[in-house]
């Protein structure tokens, strides 16, 4: 594990992931559930702001499949995570996918002090729930957005049925993510995302729900933000 000196991170989030990224690519690995969810956010994302031609900041972007999927649909991306080894899967990855993905080892705060308001999309997908601060993380992504810029994030709802259905459907029944991926206290009410946006400058435009069905093990987008849920934001102009 190399240090960092990022201090909005919890280094066993980073080992937790950085120990299955070899998986990464493999579609039926403990990331089964983000390649399943991929072509939904990713078509919610383009619905919104065609994103040809954009560019790109994904924070957390993890062995990149969604920042591959916004580079194959055009978009010029560049994808950071505090994930050392997740970053190397994703590098390797290009060899294959053929795309071209900026991918840097750098905090969503420290780019941001870096690069302010460079960016057309900035996205934050299943990130979220694994930081120590992530009202700090949201105001990064604010500062990386240009004026008039999208925001896109994910993440998983605090309540009963969350915990129900997100630790014990997923973790033990279902066996659709290591036990240990989440822990209950972390997840983030839509109410309280939203707030994190408003403090950060933003505009809330969207809240959506993404629901997951075991019999046809497939995802919907929907109007139940009840477990995983979406938010797009805008900067103001
Ligand atoms: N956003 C990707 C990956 C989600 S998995 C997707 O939805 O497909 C969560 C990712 O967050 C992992 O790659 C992990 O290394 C990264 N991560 C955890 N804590 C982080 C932090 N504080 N800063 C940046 N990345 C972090």
């Amino acid at each position: 594990m190399t240090t960092t000196p990022a201090s909005n991170v919890d280094t066993r989030e980073i080992d937790k992931f950085s120990a299955l990224a070899h998986r990464w690519w493999d579609p039926n690995s403990e990331f089964a559930p983000l390649h399943r969810i991929n072509p939904l956010r990713l078509g919610w994302i383009n619905e919104r702001i065609a994103i040809h031609g954009k560019r790109a900041i994904d924070i957390g972007c993890g062995g990149g499949i969604l920042a591959e999927a916004m580079a194959a649909a055009g978009a010029h991306v560049k994808g950071i995570d505090l994930s050392e080894k997740a970053l190397k899967v994703a590098q390797i990855h290009l060899l294959e996918s053929r795309l071209n993905v900026d991918y840097e080892l750098i905090a969503a705060e420290a780019l941001a002090e870096r690069e302010p308001s460079a960016f057309d999309v900035v996205t934050c997908m299943e990130l979220l729930e694994h930081v120590p601060d992530p009202a700090s993380t949201v105001t990064a992504c604010a500062t990386l957005a240009r004026p008039g810029g999208s925001l896109f994030f994910s993440t998983l709802n605090r309540n009963l049925k969350a915990y129900l259905f997100a630790i014990l459907g997923a973790e033990y029944v279902l066996k659709l993510l290591p036990k240990g991926t989440h822990d209950y206290s972390k997840f983030i009410r839509p109410s309280e995302l939203s707030a994190m946006c408003r403090n950060a400058g933003l505009d809330v435009r969207e809240i959506i729900g993404m629901t997951y069905n075991p019999i046809t093990k497939g995802y919907s987008l929907g109007r139940d933000t009840d477990v995983n849920y979406l938010l797009r934001a805008e900067k103001p102009t």
